[in-house]
């Protein structure tokens, strides 16, 4: 199996340079040049395995240059017992008849980018074994908070690596903040810089591509790569989760073999849905896959009309994750929708650097309609969908769930489509307490200490605090040093100590 560019159909690279390259020279993302299949046998043999297996299987049909005893050595490594807080990692639970709940977030950070970000750096260290001659594989992150902690908690002492994470100052929550600064592990830094996201952002950027900081990292044998979600290593293993819970529903008797499902996905960056987007492509019987925004609602907007448009206004909201205007991994969807044109995916990108916005024409739109579904919900009814699951179902979810719990409820009742469904859910309710409090109808939802908001939402609810957010109460914050943006390359080189 082979990787190609969504802009230069030329290009042709194995999985494990797509992998430790993160992105195509041209500004391309990694696309795999045929999209395996899989068959009913299959999915039958998938049912009977745990997660490591259904994740061997599944990784198999794309890692092929990967030996046997590498796959067993990553997954083996990224899901082994201890890692996830359920021992089924990423277990399907079943919220009312006809709906289920995929938790993803039982990992060390509590956000469902562990299911990715515990085996990336197996992944990219094994690639870089094979194409990066031992160099030091350096990861930046421009982080609004749950990728930074994934990516330190994924990379924290894994031989050859550095993880040198950078996040705004006043752009993230107390409890991301806490999280971050207290991470332990001898390969990992952790700077504040002053200035929002976006700053954080470009300024990681110009270092990445800077030829006189790779000429440096180069005289010590080190490279930069990428732990964002434009890596084909942050995909794929994501579009396993979607055959676990199909596999689950099987086995709680829930669905026939071959039974069509509908997939809610809660959206920023595109990846999570479109993870769900090869699962289907694969085989894996989805009829519909239903994505669901914030009031940042520019996804929205595209599944309806074939019409992109980032020149809108920004919200902040309480589903921080999905505030975002451009969703890099839609190009990998243009790519396969319009047949593979490379020319077509590259002028939609243009115009949108250039004007802002591009429309697609009428068959790539015509493809989005027979698959996706788009919705999305303000602040009020995601904090309402809280209140109500907690009231009426006694179940408890975060802000980014709830966002796609009140689109699939609208979807519903406009469609009547009472297809089972399964919804993804991202993040534990302690990681965003504040709303979350609120919402299940707390007063004491001031104040912004992180641990009391977690203690309140735990005496009113009975639902345990994670282990991993309880314990950051009593560690010592390592990270407290500010950056402004001009000192970002001195402080990269001087926590790779080579200045
Ligand atoms: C990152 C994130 C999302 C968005 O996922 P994408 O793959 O970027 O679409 C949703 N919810 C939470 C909690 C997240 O951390």
């Amino acid at each position: 199996m082979f990787y190609t560019s969504t802009r230069d159909t030329s290009v042709k690279v194995t999985a494990a340079e797509a992998i430790t390259n993160g992105i195509s020279k041209e500004g391309g993302l990694y696309v795999p040049c045929e999209i395996p299949s899989v068959n009913r046998e299959f999915l039958v043999q998938l049912a009977q395995l745990d997660y490591i297996g259904r994740a061997k299987a599944i990784l198999s049909l794309y890692l092929t240059d990967f030996t046997d005893a590498e796959l067993d050595y990553c997954v083996g490594g990224a899901y082994k017992e201890g890692k996830f807080s359920s021992p089924e990692v990423a277990p399907t639970v079943e919220l009312e008849h006809g709906v289920s709940i995929l938790e993803l977030w039982h990992g060390p950070t509590c956000a469902f980018k562990d299911m990715a970000l515990q085996l990336l750096p197996y992944l990219l260290t094994t690639s870089a074994k094979k194409t990066a001659d031992g160099k030091q594989i350096v990861i930046l992150v421009a982080t609004s908070g749950d990728t930074g902690k994934a990516a330190l908690e994924g990379f924290k002492d894994v031989e050859n690596t550095n993880v040198l994470v950078f996040y705004p100052n006043d752009g993230v929550s107390a409890m991301q903040k806490l999280q971050m600064c207290t991470q332990e592990g001898a390969n990992v830094s952790v700077c504040a810089i002053q200035g929002n996201f976006d700053d954080a952002q470009t300024s990681v950027k110009e270092i990445f591509t800077s030829d006189a900081v790779k000429a440096k990292l180069a005289e010590h044998n080190m490279m930069f790569s990428s732990a964002n979600s434009i890596n084909w290593g942050r995909l794929v293993p994501q579009i396993v989760y979607y055959f676990s819970t199909y596999c689950d529903l099987l086995n709680q008797r829930k669905i026939e073999l071959g039974e069509k499902i509908n997939v809610v996905v809660p959206t920023g960056n595109f990846g999570n849905i479109l993870a769900a987007y090869y699962a289907r492509e694969m085989g894996l019987p989805i009829k519909k896959l239903v994505c669901a925004s914030n009031a940042n609602n520019v996804l929205t907007e595209f599944i309806e009309s074939g019409f992109y448009n980032k020149d809108r206004d920004f919200y902040t909201t309480i589903s921080p994750s999905m505030d975002i205007l451009v969703s890099s991994n839609l190009e990998r969807l243009l790519f396969h929708l319009s047949g593979e044109n490379d020319v077509f995916v590259k002028d939609c990108m243009q115009s949108l650097f250039k004007d802002g916005h591009y429309t697609v024409d009428k068959s790539v739109y015509e493809g989005i309609r027979g698959i996706f579904e788009g919705g999305y919900c303000d602040d009020d009814a995601t904090k309402a969908t809280i209140g109500k699951l907690f009231k009426e179902k006694n179940y408890l979810c975060d802000t980014h769930t709830a966002v796609a719990v009140t689109v699939y409820e609208n979807y519903l009742k406009k469609t009547g489509d009472d297809t089972i469904c399964v919804i993804a859910s991202t993040a534990s309710p302690y990681k965003f307490s504040p709303a979350v409090l609120e919402a299940v109808g707390s007063k004491d939802a001031v104040g912004d200490d992180g641990f009391e908001m977690m203690q309140s939402l735990h005496t009113i609810t009975g639902v345990p605090i994670p282990e991993p957010l309880a314990a950051i109460q009593n560690k010592p914050v390592r990270f407290d040093k500010l950056a402004q943006r001009n000192e970002m390359t001195d402080v990269v080189l001087d926590m790779l100590g080579i200045r």
